[in-house]
């Protein structure tokens, strides 16, 4: 059976705290949608601001395939803007538990229901299809909601949807609720929240009680702890339920949409997120590594392919000899059964005190090991820098090349651009090798913090990584540079 994805990132994930997504974000998020194949897009809420209705515009005019519905009371006004800003549907929301029908909007079960009706009455005059949804409808008793859907499909209403708003729903209440609500005449939605980390198990349950039809945000942002998970749920239903519920949704670019709305929203995941955190298919124990490299199935469910993502053996105190030499070779690092567990032993001691170990920090203990370092070619002896808000910034940088001291001076936009321009100048020979990436980050907190600079360098169709650590940032990137250059012209 197909289950149809209504995604909410765009209206209930972007009531998430503190995120506000520009038009542009949001019409690249829904194109995304679009192209991995969620059925329908709740862009937003219409009655908002008028920035919140340019952004609906923007997406209803994008001619995407999926079904775009604004969320709306069951009021004239919020139809009306609505109906401004093109969208196909509304998600037409009604609170129906007595505690939202006596202390927030003050009126009785009558009345709410003449409203509902009156407002699906309405959408329908004005060509909508209206997906009818009962806010807190888990705090409802099931006879008035019955009611409350049964009138509205009466009155025109295309689809109903449950919604468990404040999220106290678990999987038995779930599934029984819907496999009475499910014979109703309309296809039945489920709208879960996290509050209790259930949202994800109380879908499936209701899915199968009888839902024809799930919501979803990305990454599971929204309000408080946040909705159903899209990447979790598709994955859950396809891998654990196969042909019985089946979504339209491309698992592969699971991970690729994680990342844009992260990138956009601001909310990074958790490590251990489902599916698309970090480590979702990250093995650090030996036995564990040992087992995936021998056959990826003993300690993984799914593929990382399967949505986009990739495996990682990440070094720490349970790695084991394999897994580190897997690593290694990762790395471009062959190294001999002696030299492999000398970095085994540093590795373990570095592990036990507690520090997870980076690529960059695996290939400093390598190529001590091996003894590469020994060799540097190069050697900075001095850099000095003058920086001011009048003057352009300058460097000079004195390098002693294989014995030979060689001194040079460089302005630049800056006095890490300076010093690099200077070292560059020091060493013409080597021109060919180019900075494809520099990262700097302060690992402490204030401005007294150890500055950390990675930086990539590429020679040829080679490239390589490397790090430098010191309070001063000129110092920690003229190191990792003249590092990096050292281990390509090293090799
Ligand atoms: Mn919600």
């Amino acid at each position: 059976m197909e289950i149809k994805v209504l995604d909410t990132t765009l209206r209930d994930g972007e009531q998430t705290p503190a995120v506000s997504l520009m038009k542009n974000d949001k019409l690249r998020i829904a194109s995304k949608l679009d192209e991995i194949g969620v059925n329908y897009i709740e862009a937003g809420s219409a009655i908002t601001s008028e920035g919140e209705r340019d952004s609906i515009k923007a997406i209803t005019s994008e001619g995407l395939n999926a079904e775009i519905l604004s969320f709306s009371r069951p009021i004239q006004k919020d139809i009306d803007y609505c109906i401004e800003c093109d969208v196909d549907a509304v998600n037409l929301v009604v609170s129906t538990s007595d505690l939202h029908i006596k202390d927030k909007l003050k009126t009785t079960h009558e009345k709410l229901l003449e409203m509902s009706n009156n407002a699906i009455e309405y959408c329908k005059d004005h060509g909508l299809i209206v997906e009818l949804s009962a806010e807190d409808a888990s705090r409802t008793g099931l006879d008035f909601l019955e009611d409350v859907f049964s009138q509205g499909i009466q009155t025109g209403a295309d689809r109903i949807c449950f919604c468990d708003t404040v999220g106290v729903l678990t999987p038995s209440k779930s599934y029984k609720i819907f496999s009475r609500l499910s014979k109703l005449d309309a296809p039945l939605s489920v709208h879960c929240h996290n509050d209790f980390g259930l949202a994800v198990s109380n879908t499936i349950a209701a899915i199968e009680g009888g839902a024809q039809e799930l919501h979803a945000t990305v990454n599971g942002i929204g309000e408080r702890a946040g909705n159903t998970s899209l990447e979790e749920i598709v994955t859950s239903l396809y891998v654990l339920f196969g042909d019985e519920f089946q979504t339209s949704v491309k698992t592969q670019e699971l991970n690729s949409i994680s990342k844009l709305v992260s990138r956009l929203t601001g909310v990074y995941l958790s490590p251990n997120k489902a599916i698309v955190g970090e480590n979702a298919f990250a093995h650090e124990s030996g036995i564990h590594s040992d087992g995936v490299i021998k056959n990826a199935k003993t300690y993984e469910p799914i593929t990382p392919e399967l949505v986009g993502h990739k495996r990682k053996f990440i070094v720490g105190k349970h790695v084991g000899n394999k897994g580190l030499n897997t690593k290694l070779l990762d790395l471009g690092i062959t190294v001999n059964e002696e030299q492999l567990k000398c970095i085994f032993d540093e590795v373990k001691v570095l592990g036990d005190r507690g520090k997870t170990i980076s690529d960059v920090d695996l290939q400093a203990i390598a190529y001590n090991v091996l003894d590469i370092h020994k060799e540097d070619k190069i050697k900075l002896v001095d850099v000095n820098v003058v920086s001011g808000n009048k003057i352009m910034p300058t460097a000079s940088v004195k390098l002693n090349i294989a014995g030979e001291e060689k001194l040079e001076a460089s302005v630049g936009i800056g006095p890490v651009d300076a010093a690099i321009n200077a070292v560059n100048k020091a060493l013409t020979e080597f021109s060919d090798i180019e900075l494809v990436e520099y990262h700097v980050d302060a690992i402490t907190g204030g401005t007294d913090a150890l500055i950390d600079v990675i930086v990539k360098l590429k020679r040829g169709d080679k490239i390589i990584s490397a790090r430098g650590t010191r309070p001063d940032i000129i110092n920690a990137s003229v190191e990792s540079y003249i590092s990096g250059i050292n281990r390509l012209i090293g090799e």
